[in-house]
């Protein structure tokens, strides 16, 4: 018997992704956008070139376990005052997008900031949208080659100064650039260089959408943020249906068309290449740009603006005013969410307000536990690292104690340099019956010799058998 013929064929679960040409926009919220560009990438190439003192105010020196950050000189110890700011970023994230959702994304994530910026290159080298899609399509030519080299050279060039920034920041930058020039980086230096620098190349000349779309996590959980009181950019399909194309001065209620002329522009400047007309979408990022150019499009059919807008699914719904939608601002969760963000920020403010100025770690000596030396009194001895978080010499008091009979009889007092940590010798002495044998707990005091500002550290003295 034959085989019934069964005719087959592939799918490929694989779709590859469609290349993206916004087009370029003006309107406020790209004002807003370019503005946020500016201001963070001011700071961002601006900041080690600050001196403070006789060092660079902000830098993080790995190798030496400090941190500066213009006044203040951070040791790993302070490592709490950094979750402190994480916690305030995480708040922060969802206190705004709890009130107009992805504002971070549209406005100020590096992806979205490094993106316009390479953007702005590629359309003054290769033209806006659609000459774009033409020199793409185009064959091969001379023209077409120089455009592309150049584009990638300027590219390459700026992705470049964002890596030596980023190591600016762990190396001094000056120093970074007269390594630089004398061709003596060391190669960690030359690696994150490298790295950084490409990495932003990838992501903001080629990925750019992707990295929102596919790599960012964020995009998946900020459906849990946002309720229907959240300000979002949004589609008004009561005043835009139905849509359809007509003559600039025709009646469209006459002809039963709603306010949008389905020009498809809002499509063509959206960074993520999705219609806003199809609702709110995991893709959107938020920038506004769609209403930026929706709403040059009702200026010119002389169309109230705000076809597509930021509003809430509420006000959309119920047709509720502005000033409606702004009195559901302060809800329970922006009120919890601002609560505990103050609360956080108070006690990271004045924990580093009110931080001691060093630190101290007691470390037993491992070599000798314990000793009978001369006069018979027993000995323990003790390393010190005395941590000076101030950038003045500074001379500290050592005490000890716990124990009746309790001396120093070390040097009882260190100086340490400016940011500088010191590893001190400690020996303690009690007489020879003061104690019976065991462990027994001490206290060891550092305080300013000409200062208030006292740490306290437990340890103990072993008294042997
Ligand atoms: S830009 Fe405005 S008018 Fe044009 S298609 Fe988009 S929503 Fe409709
Ligand atoms: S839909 Fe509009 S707001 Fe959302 S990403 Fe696209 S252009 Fe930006």
């Amino acid at each position: 018997m034959s085989e019934p013929h069964i005719a087959t064929h592939e799918v490929s679960l694989y779709a590859s992704a469609r290349k993206i040409y916004p087009r370029s926009v003006s309107g406020v919220f790209a004002r807003w956008r370019w503005a946020l560009v500016w201001i963070t990438q001011i700071v961002f190439y601006g900041m080690p070139w600050l001196e403070w003192g006789q060092r660079q105010a902000v830098v993080f020196d790995l190798g030496a376990r400090r941190f500066y950050i213009f006044g203040l000189v951070l040791y790993p110890q302070d490592f709490i005052y950094m979750t402190g700011l994480l916690v305030i970023s995480a708040l922060s994230l969802f206190l705004f997008t709890a009130l107009a959702g992805r504002l971070w994304c549209g406005y100020a994530c590096p992806q979205t900031v490094y993106t316009e910026i390479f953007l702005w290159i590629e359309r003054k080298v290769e033209g806006d949208r659609s000459a774009r899609m033409r020199l793409d399509n185009a064959a091969f030519s001379l023209e077409k080659f120089v455009k592309k080299w150049f584009k990638h050279l300027l590219w390459i060039m700026f992705a470049m100064w964002t890596g030596f920034t980023f190591v600016g920041y762990f190396t001094p930058i000056r120093e970074l650039g007269m390594e630089f020039l004398q061709t003596r980086m060391s190669s960690w230096e030359v690696f994150w260089v490298f790295f950084y620098g490409f990495a932003t190349y990838g992501n903001a000349g080629f990925m750019r959408e992707q990295v929102c779309k596919y790599m960012c996590p964020y995009a998946r959980f900020q459906s849990a943020m946002f309720d229907r009181d959240t300000m979002i950019v949004s589609y008004d399909p009561g005043r835009g249906e139905p849509r359809g194309a007509r003559a600039r001065l025709a009646d469209h209620r006459a002809q039963g068309l709603g306010k949008c002329v389905d020009c498809t522009l809002c499509v063509q400047v959206c960074p993520t290449g999705i219609d806003i007309r199809d609702g709110l979408q995991y893709e959107c990022i938020g920038c506004g740009a769609c209403a930026d150019v929706c709403d040059t499009v009702m200026d010119k059919l002389a169309y109230p603006r705000g076809l597509v807008r930021y509003t809430t699914q509420n006000g959309m719904t119920r047709g509720w005013t502005r000033a409606q939608m702004l009195r559901r601002t302060l809800r329970p969760r922006v009120l919890v969410y601002t609560a505990v963000l103050l609360a956080v920020s108070l006690v990271v403010a004045f924990g580093l307000a009110l931080r001691t100025p060093f630190k101290v770690d007691v470390v037993r000596d491992r070599a000798s536990l314990a000793r009978i030396v001369d006069g018979g009194r027993i000995e323990n001895v003790y390393r010190l690292q005395i941590m000076n978080a101030t950038e003045a010499v500074q001379r500290y008091r050592i005490e000890a104690s716990g124990i009746a009979g309790l001396a120093v009889h070390s040097d009882a007092s260190a100086e340490v340099g400016p940011a500088e940590s010191r590893w001190v010798a400690l020996r303690l002495q009690i007489p020879f019956d003061a104690m019976p044998p065991g462990s027994h707990p001490v206290r060891i005091d550092v305080g300013q010799a000409d200062g208030d500002a006292h740490v306290s550290e437990k340890s103990v003295f072993i008294v042997p058998r």
